[in-house]
């Protein structure tokens, strides 16, 4: 495998917990951060002994040699802070897991490395000290410009505290940018869509993720609008703010690369392109997944469980620190070889969220078989309600196809 790796790290922190959230994250557990922060980097110490010196991680992934036969350590291409909350942690806790992931790793010098933030944390003081440690890209949960649904949403800025962080980060000197936006909220009308759109166009962002709300089960938000005290949000007017918002960031100059996410040209997140593209990543922290040669595999989600299985862990040597022998011990809670169907069932459903599409040649290249013989009939039918189309060699979704995407999904897994 001849791609560096994406390396993730989770933080599972949050100052409060947002009432339609489902991520595996946490408020008032703050007491935990020091022990937390010791753990993620013996995690990160480990795997990266072990990605680099085990003849028995080849079963994962092949260590790689230098000319003179010594083993190097593991190239990482791109580190991602996501959570929880990551500008929540003090920044000298940042500092250090950028500097054990240095020590651990082959970090490239052109390594994307993006912190997630709250704007009420982007600070002038915490930004300098993010730019010190090596974060180069900066994720601002923007959300809304709209304060009452900002209050809706449990979020704990402000639309004038959202700019200003933007513009905190810029005046830091970050030069890449993205920021959250959510649409297909409770109460949220095209005009107010519009009213958050143009002026975060007008700040001119590198990146922009924009994601409809999904009303997970079991969330405060979820049962607010099960009993009818919020109402519902109506999916054909979330269907027109993702057109809305399609054509006011085209108009822009941003190009739509994936199905959520748009980009100034050459400012696509490097991170989750590898997860697109089906490429290896690693992901350490409670909840956090993997894909390493084959292999998927997910850690406990519990902080505690997670900070006390590795330090259990943590005495194993290099060559038992595989996910077969995590799994075992409990650092990880599922650990599974990925067949071939899967694989290539995975790899379309990633694949096809990019306006790139998926190249029947790479295709080919990894699975030894190309688009048409291995999904003639589900090709032809997609292509046939106008879900689907070739461009050159490349099968992408078409416009209509990007607004039901998970209808095409599902007849590559199945
Ligand atoms: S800040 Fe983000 S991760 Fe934390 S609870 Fe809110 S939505 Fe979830």
């Amino acid at each position: 495998m001849s791609h560096p790796i994406a390396l993730y790290l989770h933080i599972p922190f949050c100052e409060t917990k947002c009432p339609y959230c489902d991520f595996n994250t946490y408020a008032g557990i703050e007491p935990l951060i020091p022990q937390y922060v010791d753990a993620l980097a013996e995690e990160l110490r480990l795997w990266g002994q072990a990605l680099a010196d085990s003849p028995k991680v080849k079963v994962i992934l092949p260590p790689q040699k230098s000319s003179e036969g010594r083993r190097v350590p593991q190239q990482v291409g791109t580190i991602f802070f996501g959570g929880g909350t990551p500008s929540y942690l003090p920044p000298q806790h940042i500092q250090r897991l950028m500097d054990t992931a240095r020590a651990s790793f082959h970090l490239l010098p052109d390594a994307e490395a993006t912190l997630e933030s709250n704007p009420g944390d982007v600070t002038p003081e915490r930004l300098a000290a993010w730019r010190q440690a090596g974060i180069n890209r900066l994720s601002i949960g923007v959300q809304s410009l709209d304060d009452g649904l900002l209050s809706l949403l449990g979020r704990r800025h402000t639309s004038a505290e959202a700019v200003q962080a933007y513009r905190n980060a810029r005046a830091a000197g970050f030069t890449n940018v993205n920021l959250d936006l959510m649409f297909g909220l409770p109460r949220q009308t095209l005009a107010q869509w519009r009213d958050t759109l143009a002026p975060i166009l007008d700040l001119r962002p590198e990146h922009l993720s924009m994601y409809c709300l999904t009303l997970e089960e079991g969330t405060p938000l979820w049962a607010w609008v099960r009993s009818g005290a919020v109402p519902e949000p109506d999916p054909d007017l979330a269907a027109d703010m993702y057109l809305l918002a399609q054509e006011l960031a085209e108009a822009a100059g941003y190009d739509h690369y994936e199905i959520s996410n748009w980009a100034l040209p050459g400012y696509e997140a490097r991170h989750n392109l590898a997860y697109w593209r089906s490429q290896p990543y690693l992901g350490v922290g409670p909840g956090a997944h993997s894909y390493l040669d084959g292999y998927r595999f997910a850690v406990a989600k519990s902080p505690r469980t997670y900070i006390q299985q590795v330090r259990e862990c943590s005495s194993l040597p290099a060559s038992l620190w595989t996910p077969q022998a995590l799994k075992e011990r409990g650092l990880l809670e599922s650990s599974e070889a990925i067949d071939a169907r899967t694989a290539r069932g995975e790899t379309m459903m990633m694949g096809l969220r990019l306006s790139e599409g998926v190249a029947d040649a790479a295709f080919r290249g990894r699975f030894g078989v190309g688009l048409r013989e291995t999904y003639a009939s589900q090709i032809l039918d997609l292509e046939e309600v106008g879900l689907l189309c070739w461009e050159g060699d490349c099968l992408k979704l078409t416009a209509r196809g990007k607004l039901l995407g998970n209808e095409v999904f599902q007849r590559f897994l199945g």
